[in-house]
């Protein structure tokens, strides 16, 4: 019998347990709250309101379009009050399609006029995680007293009670392809005084023709040799000398791998490095013309570790719950495949084996409803 009853598609991926690994904040902030802050830096004179609406509102952008946007979304987001309120709204928009393990990236940024140092930032978002009130949150700080961070508030696990559901929040921070060698290790450094503020790796993310590897590299091997786990954006572009590099540099995960070749995927998939797929995003920055030739459908075929993200669902319009209905309906996925594909996702996921039990537990109890 078809698992799930007869209840619709779209309703049970929502309904399925979901663990989302590759999230950008900046991406991820809703329309709405983007509108409302252009108009009060509009009505400053900070900006023309018009003409930012109708860049946020386009569909269906490049990727050198995108990252136009970043820029933009950050004049819009950065400072520490927003900063704690996009991070806020974020964590809740993925516990409502019932993500239960969220691993959330975002660059540490610095801006003098702001007062903002990359210490600084990164508190206003762990200040957003503090902040979710329509569902418990589950966050790491254990043996937290002696970082940095007097204004949050340092305990054990962070809970958030009362509430219907419950997300798992951790954090990667993101090494931007435009940052020096020098502000790649800050963060570096910075995710190692975090880490019992829930930051487990780090990301090297960014305009993929903007940078050179050799830049960054000194800080990934640092974080390395440190023992932080580390995924990278790798593949967006036909830089085969770049992808080569980053496969042979084996990171504990890589996004979108768009245009690996043949003897690249092989070497990926000797060393089982799991790969994070968004579907939407590489359709929508036109990465990829068509989903029927995504490379996802070979790599699910073999059996290759693989985890459907959203990347930057604000941006994109979509959801994780729409990715895993995609995926489905694209490459005839059922709800028995789905299943197995969103709890194999746990296991490529940078949390502790703790968290990792716990996401497993919640899978199990989740099977009698979604399969009666
Ligand atoms: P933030 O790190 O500011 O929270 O999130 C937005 C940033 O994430 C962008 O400025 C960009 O550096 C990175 N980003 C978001 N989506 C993509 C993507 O699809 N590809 C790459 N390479 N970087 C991205």
């Amino acid at each position: 019998m078809d698992a799930g009853g007869d209840m619709e598609l779209p309703e049970w991926c929502k309904l399925l347990p979901k663990i989302e690994l590759h999230a950008h904040l900046n991406g991820s902030v809703r329309d709405s709250t983007l509108l409302e802050l252009a108009k009060v830096l509009g009505d400053e004179g900070v900006i023309n309101f018009e003409d930012v609406v109708h860049v946020i509102m386009k569909n269906g952008r490049s990727l050198p379009e995108c990252f136009k946007l970043f820029d933009l979304f950050h004049i819009l987001t950065t400072d520490h009050q927003t900063v704690t309120r996009i991070t806020k709204e974020v964590i809740e928009d993925f516990a409502a399609e019932n993500v239960v393990y969220l691993e959330l990236r975002t660059t540490p940024k610095q801006n003098e006029s702001k007062g903002m140092t990359k210490l600084s930032y990164m508190k206003a978002v762990i200040n957003g995680i503090q902040a979710v009130d329509t569902v418990d949150v589950a966050f790491v700080t254990s043996g937290a007293n002696n970082l940095p961070l007097s204004e949050t508030t340092p305990v054990n696990c962070i809970s958030n009670c009362n509430k219907r559901k419950k997300i798992y929040v951790r954090l990667l921070l993101s090494i931007d392809r435009r940052e020096t060698t020098a502000s790649a290790m800050e963060t570096v450094k910075l995710a190692r005084e975090l880490k019992d503020f829930g930051v487990v790796g780090l990301d090297l993310s960014g305009n993929p023709i903007v940078g050179e590897w050799e830049t960054f590299l000194p800080a990934l091997k640092h974080a390395k040799e440190i023992g932080l786990p580390i995924t990278l954006h790798c593949g967006e572009v036909p830089n085969h000398k770049e992808i080569k590099a980053m496969i042979d540099f084996c990171p504990q995960r890589i996004g979108h791998a768009c245009f690996l070749k043949e003897e690249e995927w092989t070497r990926v998939k000797v060393l089982r490095i799991p790969v994070e797929i968004c579907l939407t995003s590489n359709i929508q920055s036109e990465r990829l013309s068509s989903l029927s030739n995504h490379h996802f459908a070979d790599i699910y075929k073999v059996n290759h570790p693989v985890a459907l993200c959203t990347d930057d669902s604000g941006l994109f319009s979509t959801s994780l719950s729409n990715e895993y209905h995609l995926a489905a309906s694209t490459f005839g996925l059922n709800k028995r495949d789905m299943f197995i594909l969103a709890r194999s996702a746990i296991q490529f996921s940078f949390a502790d084996l703790e968290v990792k039990e716990e996401l497993s537990k919640i899978f199990c109890e989740a099977e009698g409803t979604l399969f009666m």
